[in-house]
């Protein structure tokens, strides 16, 4: 491929509204546009480097013996009624009606599309167990899409889906898929985490989240280097408190406490009915309170309280409730500082339950709030365990970390088929529902993972597993005689090698090609420069480690292979 000809328009400037690495760098880098909110197109670039992670999917996929094929992405509301979900998934779901007024919705996820296609036909035992598996546009009309590929409305998704006649089936394509979820990160140079996302009732491990660890990410963690026991706590990921209130991010006064006033301050604050469970107390920077609320036993402690509400955040000490003349369940008046929106976050409100999780069965936290409008899950259930605690399985100091929920497993058990009539003749000529299990890759999050852990101050720094060109050859003189042979021999020697190579043959100053190669981050740059030709040398640059090294024009090659 030609720059000259590639559809890849670099931006010189950061754009306004991309803060984090991955969104700012491959909108700089060409590789995305944003055609609405969490509508992205993926250009050429970009689209060479999804379809590279696609096929390590598709890879670990097979060879964990999924099967591939392709469902629509419309599918009819009846299955979703059939399902229970219709009202339950909320306005993440988007519906429509088709010409003849039938209803349809666009598959946030596939499981009633899946167990309809099977029902008839997946009938015996010996038919089992099956895992099939598509690699397709999801739909979720997202709340708050932002960061880019992050947190998208159209997305890319694998996900499969595997049927069993017993638990024990179930549990073996679990683990084969947790493994081919782990290889995936790995291939992809995603540096990620497992972590046990919802034991549920049944207890144990049904369903387990990768965490790719990076600042930018959603999910706080903590985890132990020594053993690898890792919770989330998805309760402090967000800087965003639910509430209706004024509506300008300003609640003006809460009377003092009494009991009755704290429920209804903690049913404000979304907190279930009996809300004294929690206990919120901040002061802001310079020592002001902010908010105070509701005794409990669970104590939010300072790095949780710098953490939902920013740097110099902590909690209040008694003494220092008392010199302000409040106590405990106190609150306001609140005058939410700068960064803190007080918004009514629909998805939050909507998911009724929900939990944090962690590896380790007891350090699961299930919080629901069924009843009352808003729902906050920022601080209705923390996970008890910070970092520098001991490791409550081998006693070592926990290290925190935020993730980024790039895949989840995930054990459905009955639940479909059991509501959707999707059973199977069993062994013992008894008439059963088909066990479930669900498995997604976030494909087009994993390529802004990828980005999230792999850039520097200059641009991307993509691995060559997933880099959209794995050289790029740089002639300063194009249009030179000498430089273009020398340029021709390399590409043809790299191309006959089997490896990508992009020609950055455009008319432009080495400074501006210098820049763009490395914010687009290919692999290896082989820069072709005047004084080097005279010797019979190229220029080999590592983009990762920025090491630089002459060789010799005919070694080259056979150095990048
Ligand atoms: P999140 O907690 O981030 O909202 P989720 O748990 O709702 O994600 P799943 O239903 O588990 O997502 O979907 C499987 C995978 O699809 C996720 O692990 C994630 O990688 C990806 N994914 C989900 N929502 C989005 C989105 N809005 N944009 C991009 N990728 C997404
Ligand atoms: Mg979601
Ligand atoms: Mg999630
Ligand atoms: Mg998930």
């Amino acid at each position: 491929m030609y720059m000259s000809k590639l559809y890849a328009p670099t931006l010189k400037e950061d754009p306004a509204d991309a803060e984090l690495a991955s969104h700012r760098l491959l909108l700089r880098a060409g590789m995305i546009r944003k055609e609405a909110a969490g509508l992205y197109s993926y250009l050429p670039l970009a689209w060479r480097s999804i379809r590279k992670i696609e096929n390590i999917v598709r890879d670990e996929m097979d060879a964990a013996g999924a099967q591939e094929l392709m469902m629509p992405i419309m599918v009819d509301a009846e299955l979703w009624r059939e399902s229970g979900r219709i009202d339950a998934y909320g306005k993440e779901l988007v519906r429509f009606d088709d010409r003849h007024g039938r209803e349809f919705v666009l598959g946030p996820t596939h499981e009633e599309t899946v167990t309809a296609l099977v029902r008839n036909e997946l009938r015996s035992y010996k038919q089992l167990p099956v895992n099939l598996y598509h690699i397709q546009d999801k739909f979720r009309d997202e709340f708050r899409p932002r960061f880019g590929l992050m947190r998208g409305r159209e997305f890319i998704m694998k996900d499969a889906y595997s049927f069993s006649a017993t638990q024990e089936s179930l549990q073996e394509e679990y683990d084969k898929m947790k493994q081919a979820y782990a290889n995936i990160c790995e291939r992809c140079y995603i540096k990620a985490l497992p972590v046990v996302a919802d034991s549920g009732e049944i207890g144990g491990d049904t369903s387990v989240e990768y965490m790719a660890l990076a600042d930018a990410g959603e999910a706080s963690l903590v985890y132990c280097d020594e053993c690898g026991f890792a919770a989330d706590d998805e309760a402090a990921s967000t800087k965003v408190v639910v509430t209706e209130g004024p509506g300008d991010g300003t609640l003006t006064k809460v009377e003092t406490p009494g009991m009755g006033t704290i429920e209804a301050v903690a049913k404000f604050f979304g907190f279930p009915e009996n809300g004294t469970r929690k206990s919120l107390a901040l002061i802001d920077a310079e020592g002001k309170p902010v908010v105070a609320i509701v005794p409990g036993d669970h104590e939010l402690n300072d790095c949780k309280a710098e953490h939902v509400f920013g740097k110099g955040y902590r909690m209040m000490t008694d003494e220092e409730l008392q010199a302000n003349g409040l106590h405990k369940g106190f609150i306001g008046p609140v005058n939410l500082p700068e960064g803190i929106r007080l918004v009514c976050d629909e998805s939050l409100r909507e998911s009724k339950q929900w939990a944090c999780g962690a590896n380790e069965v007891d350090y699961h936290f299930t919080g629901a709030c069924p009843e009352c409008d808003f729902t906050v899950d920022e601080w209705a259930d923390l996970v008890t365990v910070v970092a520098g605690d001991p490791c409550p399985h081998c006693g070592k100091p926990l290290s925190a970390a935020r993730g980024i929920e790039v895949s989840q497993v995930f054990q459905l058990g009955t639940k479909y088929s059991e509501a959707m009539g999707a059973t199977f003749m069993d062994e013992d000529g008894k008439e059963k529902p088909l066990i479930m299990g669900c498995y997604g890759v976030g494909v087009s999050r994993s390529l802004a993972a990828v980005v999230e852990q792999h850039n520097d101050e200059h641009g991307i720094v993509w691995p060559v597993s997933v880099a959209p060109y794995e050289v790029a050859v740089i002639p300063l003189d194009p249009k030179k005689e000498e430089c273009a042979t020398v340029c021709e021999q390399i590409v043809d020697g790299l191309c006959a090698e089997g490896i990508e190579v992009v020609v950055d043959d455009r008319d432009e100053r080495p400074g501006f090609k210098f820049a763009d190669n490395d914010l687009m981050g290919f692999p290896y740059q082989v820069v072709l420069g005047k004084r080097g030709l005279k010797n019979g040398t190229v220029e080999l640059k590592d983009r990762a480690t920025g090491e630089r090294e002459d060789v010799a024009i005919d070694e080259v090659v056979a150095k990048v292979a």
